[in-house]
């Protein structure tokens, strides 16, 4: 079986389409959410381009602010301030990476954690980790998300989640932990890591290498969820981490790249910043 985060990403905006017209109708206005873009990348720019695209879809207003790759660190933190005190803004996203000038983590600590819709905060990240309410992270919500749209069962199964980075591998982790499954999680100093993968029913890898989870580090049988985005070193087009081809023989559901996580990243970062409307409205 292919999870497809295309078509469930398409259902899902539909949903949350008819969602902002009723908070429009109610509210007389649509959430907002501000995307800052720094340089030219073109894997930055694209990125950039899906989120508005979607949100206008969706209904929800947007504006894409670029600068070039001189900006001061000083320049974009008074950026995040102004937007920090527009009561109209419900979503500040600094799409990253930043050059390298620029202090990430200061940028992202200077969001105010209630418009953190990307949830990169490090309050909202201790809010995951407690457990407590707040923004859940896009591409980890997204993959649970998938999960459960193909009706796997998460209680109880052996997941092994390769990669540890904060955007991804850990979040998850902790996501597929709530669910109570037993979790490993991999890296790169993981000794043997095809006998820790096959241990998995569940198997999510973000990694960031072409093809690297061959068919053969997969149980027969598990699900395998491909977060990885790489260029294809034969072809130039896109592929994920896993050697989808082979791969897909063995596993009993797995995520094509493009056309799995990548547009569930996006529709969950619509929600959040619905999400962020709804709870300054109901203020
Ligand atoms: P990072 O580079 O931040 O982290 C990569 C992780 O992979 C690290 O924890 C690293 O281990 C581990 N790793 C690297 N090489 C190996 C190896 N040989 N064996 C085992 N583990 C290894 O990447 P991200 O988490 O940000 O992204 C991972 C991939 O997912 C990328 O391709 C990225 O483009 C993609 N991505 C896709 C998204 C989507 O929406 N589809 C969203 C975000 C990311 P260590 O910690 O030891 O260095």
């Amino acid at each position: 079986m292919i999870i497809s985060g295309k078509d469930l990403s398409k259902s899902l905006k539909e949903a949350l389409k008819c969602h902002v017209a009723e908070l429009e109708a109610k509210h007389g206005t649509t959430p907002f959410l501000a995307v800052i873009l720094v340089g030219e990348d073109p894997g930055s720019v694209s990125y950039v381009t899906g989120k508005a695209k979607a949100a206008t879809e969706v209904g929800i207003r947007n504006t894409t602010m670029r600068y070039p790759e001189t900006i001061t660190e000083e320049e974009l933190l008074a950026i995040i301030d102004k937007l920090n005190a527009d009561d109209d803004v419900d979503g500040i996203l600094v799409q990253l990476p930043l050059p390298k000038h620029i202090d990430e983590q200061k940028v992202i600590a200077a969001i105010r954690p209630e418009k953190d819709v990307d949830s990169f905060h490090p309050v909202n990240v201790a809010n995951l980790w407690l457990k407590l309410p707040g923004f859940k992270p896009c591409t980890p919500k997204g993959i649970i998300k998938l999960l459960d749209s193909a009706g796997v069962e998460i209680e109880g199964k052996e997941a092994v989640v390769v990669g540890r980075s904060n955007i991804v591998g850990l979040p998850v982790a902790k996501l597929l932990l709530d669910r109570n499954a037993t979790v490993t999680v991999a890296h790169s100093r993981t000794k043997n890591l095809g006998e820790v993968t096959r241990r998995a029913d569940i198997l999510v890898v973000a990694i960031g290498r072409e093809r690297f989870i061959s068919a053969d580090m997969i149980k027969p049988g598990a699900v395998v969820i491909d977060v990885g985005v790489n260029r294809d070193s034969r072809t130039g087009k896109l592929c994920g981490d896993v050697d989808f081809e082979h791969a897909e023989a063995v596993a009993s559901a797995i995520t094509p790249v493009p056309g799995g996580v990548g547009p569930m990243t996006i529709t969950c970062l619509m929600e959040n910043t619905v999400e962020s409307f709804e709870r300054k409205v109901t203020k």
